[in-house]
């Protein structure tokens, strides 16, 4: 599989039909990923349908532009995308803030999964309301993995091991980064959302603005909140808060403790400029953070200055590939 055919960037704008209009035109027909279980019936899919109506209603008008340039019955494409399993054999994703002595707020992320992951869209998209963003699209239409908005907000998503409850309907966890991406102007407002959303799965987030970070361990049955501690805040696909630690039961964690010690400990010992100090982190193949096995694979990374404005991703492993800049959301593109 070629690794640089599927990345694309998208620069979006218009009503929240149009924009799913134009990524329906734009992308390939919608399968369910061959990697998800079974979708979940028709009535637990509107539950989670109402509540999105609830929490960011055009991100349903978005889903209804997409079915029809598609030409798929809206309301089964809405069941295919509600995930109520993430049936984790494992899972890897590592993302830091850190503030530098400057006290500015610096973000990497590598993003894992498998090379079976064909779409890999960063989109940048200026919706009418709510905040503009740019941020990387996967397998679900108008979901991010992670990604920044105008405000300097940052949000990354983790997948976490642990005990999975019968499912009760709330948000699907793909859409939960954008709602926070185009709703919420600081950490503090994403945090306060990922304690009041409803949740599927078991998940980890780490939320970070210009002046404060925090990794927010979200369980269906327990949210829990870590702060920056010092200067440097890692996140992985373990929790590490008293009251969620039960919640993963006697699964072996060491590959993602080992990659949370090894990101915060070369962020807090390295010299030299900041972002290259980010780049040769995110590139470490000891942990390792950086993926090249068949199921752990790095499929992008990113480096953001959130106090200074700026983005950069890389479309690949970042220890070999170059991270590209890309303009700032909300901020006149240089394409018109
Ligand atoms: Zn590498």
């Amino acid at each position: 599989m070629g690794s640089h055919a599927s990345y694309r960037f998208l620069d979006l704008a218009g009503s929240p039909r149009e924009v799913g209009e134009v990524l329906g035109r734009l992308s390939p027909p919608f399968r369910r990923p061959p990697w998800w279980p079974p979708a979940p019936d028709r009535e637990f899919a509107e539950a989670c349908r109402r509540l999105v109506g609830r929490w960011h209603p055009s991100l349903l008008e978005e889903y209804e532009g997409y079915a029809a340039a598609q030409g798929l019955d809206p309301a089964s494409l809405w069941q295919q995308v509600c995930r109520t399993s993430l049936r984790a054999r494992s899972f890897a994703c590592s993302a830091v803030a850190w503030r530098d002595r400057e006290g500015r707020m610096w973000i990497g992320r590598n993003y894992d999964f498998m090379p079976i992951q064909r779409i890999r869209d960063l989109v940048r998209l200026r919706p009418p309301e709510g905040f503009a963003s740019i941020g990387m699209m996967g397998s679900v239409p108008g979901g991010r993995y992670d990604g920044v908005n105008e405000a300097g907000l940052f949000v990354s998503l983790h997948a976490v091991m642990a005990d999975e409850p019968p499912p009760r309907p709330g948000i699907p966890f793909h859409l939960i980064p954008r709602i926070l991406l185009e709703r919420c102007r600081s950490a503090e407002e994403a945090v306060e959302a990922l304690l009041r959303m409803p949740h599927i799965l078991p998940l980890n987030f780490l939320v970070a603005d210009p002046r404060c970070g925090y990794a927010v361990e979200v369980h269906p049955m327990a949210v829990a909140v870590r702060e920056l501690q010092g200067d440097v805040l890692a996140v992985t696909n373990h929790y590490e808060h008293h009251r969620t630690r039960p919640l993963q039961g006697r699964r072996d964690l060491r590959f993602s403790m080992r990659r949370k010690e090894r990101l915060e400990r070369w962020i807090e010992a390295g010299g030299g400029e900041p972002r290259e100090r980010l780049r040769e982190a995110l590139s470490d193949h000891e942990a390792p953070l950086c993926g090249h096995r068949p199921g752990f694979t790095t499929l992008w990374s990113a480096i953001a200055a959130l106090h200074g404005r700026s983005i950069e991703y890389a479309f690949g492993p970042p220890c070999r590939t170059p991270f590209c800049s890309f303009p700032w959301p909300g901020d006149p593109s240089p394409h018109g």
